[in-house]
């Protein structure tokens, strides 16, 4: 496999998985070469997501870089003005409208490296993840660990105490009490009301 970034301009690079496959981390170690490389680089993440520290970007494993939570994507653009190349992590929560903005700056010359979930806990395409995807000069699916089998994990298992959450629920649920699980295809739920499942 062959993968060359273009020699001149700037461009859009999409790293993708499940919960816990690397992705923040993958972020985090591009944008530290780039750095050292003395180039001018700002991370940035929805201000929606709140797990940790709200300054910073904070992988699993507890790699961090500081970052700037960012209301919308005007705020974004507006804040890279001046970067050689931006991050943008969680990129799924972000308003469809993400995706001309990373064209925009990715014109305007800029590397911009968004990662985020490119499937939701049904394994549904998440927010404009499958757009970015598309439009994306170079991408990464990483995979995790399955927490069941051991095997790689491409999706992400929601359960709410310890069960499969319903298919119908919210997509997006801050500060609730639910918790994730990397799992492969043949060990990700179809949950307790699996006819939902099927009808859907
Ligand atoms: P993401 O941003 O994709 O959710 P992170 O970069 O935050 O992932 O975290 C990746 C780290 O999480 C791994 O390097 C590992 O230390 C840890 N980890 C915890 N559970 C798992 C798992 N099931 N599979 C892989 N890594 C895991
Ligand atoms: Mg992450
Ligand atoms: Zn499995």
């Amino acid at each position: 496999m062959i993968r060359v970034p273009p020699r001149r301009g700037g461009w859009l690079e999409v790293v993708c998985g499940p919960m816990f496959s690397g992705k923040s981390e993958e972020m985090i170690r591009r944008l530290r070469r780039a750095e050292i490389a003395g180039q001018r680089v700002l991370l940035f993440k929805p201000r929606i997501d709140d797990r940790y520290d709200l300054a910073d970007v904070v992988s699993h494993a507890g790699v961090r870089m500081s970052a700037v939570a960012v209301d919308g994507c005007a705020e974004l653009v507006a804040r890279a003005r001046g970067c050689d190349v931006v991050g943008i992590d969680e990129a799924q929560f972000f308003e469809s409208s993400i995706v001309d903005a990373a064209l925009a700056l990715a014109d305007g010359g800029l590397r911009v490296i968004a990662a985020g979930l490119d499937q939701d806990f049904r394994r549904l395409p998440f927010g404009p993840m499958p757009e970015l995807l598309a439009r994306a000069e170079l991408v990464d699916k990483l995979q995790a660990v399955c927490h069941r089998c051991g095997g790689p994990a491409t999706t992400t298992q929601r359960l709410v105490d310890g069960r499969p959450a319903p298919y119908d629920g919210e997509t997006i649920v801050v500060g609730a009490l639910d918790s994730y699980e990397a799992r492969c295809r043949d060990c990700h739920s179809a949950g307790q009301d699996s006819a939902a499942w099927m009808a859907a």
